[in-house]
């Protein structure tokens, strides 16, 4: 038995379901406009893939404008990254963020905001009258719960709320292969000046051994970043392929390619790189890191050409900037577009918006686009936006008591942009 039930009696205005980057965003903004918010969260912490994946550090989010620095994404995550700063989990500049703050940093935001977060419960189900989404149904300790609202957001990352609502959605590419699946781990101990002096040769060493069939990791080179502990490497370099990240079977067995593929590259660096003799293998992170998965098919489809263009989106709710880094679905390889300086694209709000739904909004890496323009958006800073806007614009439904669809965008625009968000117009 539930020992508050009052948790699944009442009617909510918000349901968040997905704890990550965006639905935090989403929830706060909303709360701070009124409304009163559940998030549904399956881990034990907010904050999402830098907690779930190991993801570090935030991927660039600037550009330069009239010579000077100019952030593209602001709003919530600017606020972000300085409560993270004030707690030292966040390093200005370098980017790197520590992933046990950031829990604790969320821990207290929420608190402070009184949102209501619910941990160790994964949506099992939703309700739906029309087109309009009544309750969802989340799997948890205490059996199956079932919590009703006016509006809900779906920041799971893989759009599960869209897709067992039944809106239409496809799977990465159009032949059906996603971004490869990696699962970071850290290493320590290691003498990072020793190591830095023969980084080059390290990535010869490792192509050779991979040419020679003695490096099984398809990865082209050994993808290495920074943290904030001394001594300690992270490393976002497995690779598996050709696996479907929403099929469970399949992520069972990408897991344990992955897991190999760590012991390896532990293997190799500590018997041929300099930097690594002491080293010791620290973690690797609770889940494999999923790049792409889903994408609602949604009223708008952001797509390559768009972003190249810079197309700025009449109801455009967020910017980026960030190349289309495509880590090749098929094996070695890694892809990119950069933008040139002082230039960026726009996600218009349609691209949140689901078919078949109005009262559900999609925020995070699972919005309405193709596989290229995932590529670019589906970062840190990037879906922080999103969720801030899809935050935003329920507020003004719920308080409007219109659907999601109906609200005046320009009303939206204004409250991002008084909020401190650039929407790239
Ligand atoms: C290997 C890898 C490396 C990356 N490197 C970088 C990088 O260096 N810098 C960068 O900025 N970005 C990077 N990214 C991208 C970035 O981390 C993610 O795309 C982004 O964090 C996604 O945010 P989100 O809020 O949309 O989803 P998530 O962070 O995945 O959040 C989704 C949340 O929903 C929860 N959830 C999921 N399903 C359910 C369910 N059914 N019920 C309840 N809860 C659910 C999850 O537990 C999670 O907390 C990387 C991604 C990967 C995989």
């Amino acid at each position: 038995m539930l020992n508050h039930p009052e948790m699944t009696e009442k009617m909510w205005d918000l349901i968040v379901v997905g704890g990550g980057m965006a639905g935090v965003a989403a929830a706060v903004a909303a709360k701070r406009n009124g409304l009163d918010v559940l998030i549904i969260e399956k881990t034990g912490f907010l904050g999402g893939a830098p907690g779930t994946m190991l993801i570090n550090p935030f991927m660039p989010y600037s550009t330069t404008v009239d010579h000077k620095r100019f952030d593209l994404s602001r709003g919530f995550f600017s606020e972000l990254r300085a409560l993270l700063k004030e707690i030292g989990g966040y390093a200005d500049g370098r980017e790197d963020i520590h992933e046990e703050y950031l829990k604790l940093a969320l821990d207290r935001l929420v608190t402070k905001e009184k949102i209501q977060p619910l941990f160790h419960a994964v949506l099992c189900g939703v309700e739906k009258d029309g087109e309009t989404l009544t309750a969802v149904k989340a799997a948890t300790k205490a059996g199956v719960l079932r919590f009703q609202a006016r509006c809900f957001i779906d920041a799971t990352g893989d759009a599960d709320l869209a897709v067992a609502a039944g809106c239409p959605y496809h799977l990465g590419r159009p032949d059906g292969l996603c971004q490869p699946m990696t699962l970071c781990f850290r290493i320590g101990n290691v003498d990072i000046p020793v190591f830095n002096r023969h980084r080059e040769e390290m990535q010869q060493k490792y192509k050779q051994l991979q040419a020679e069939g003695k490096i099984k990791n398809p990865r082209e080179n050994v993808l290495i970043f920074n943290t904030l502990v001394d001594g300690v490497l992270h490393f976002n370099t497995t690779r598996v392929v050709k696996h479907d990240p929403t099929d469970p079977f399949e992520v069972t067995e990408a897991e344990m390619i992955a897991r190999e593929q760590m012991l390896e590259m532990y293997t190799f660096l500590k018997e041929n790189c300099p930097g690594f003799e002491h080293s010791q293998l620290l973690y690797s992170a609770g889940e494999i890191g999923v790049r792409e998965s889903r994408m609602i098919d949604g009223e708008y489809l952001l797509t390559e050409e768009d972003l190249r263009a810079c197309v700025k989106f009449e109801d455009a709710v967020a910017a980026g900037n960030y190349d289309i880094d495509i880590h090749n679905p098929e094996g070695s390889g890694t892809s990119h577009y950069y933008f040139p300086a002082g230039t960026w694209y726009t996600i218009p709000y349609r691209s949140l918006q689901p078919k078949n739904a109005d009262n559900l909004l999609v925020a995070g890496r699972c919005i309405s686009s193709t596989h290229e323009a995932q590529a670019s958006y589906r970062v840190m800073p990037i879906v922080t936006t999103l969720g801030q806007a899809a935050g935003t614009a329920a507020a003004i439904a719920v308080k409007t008591g219109v659907g999601v669809k109906q609200i005046d965008v320009s009303e939206l625009q204004k409250a991002l942009t008084e909020n401190g968000a650039f929407i790239g117009l």
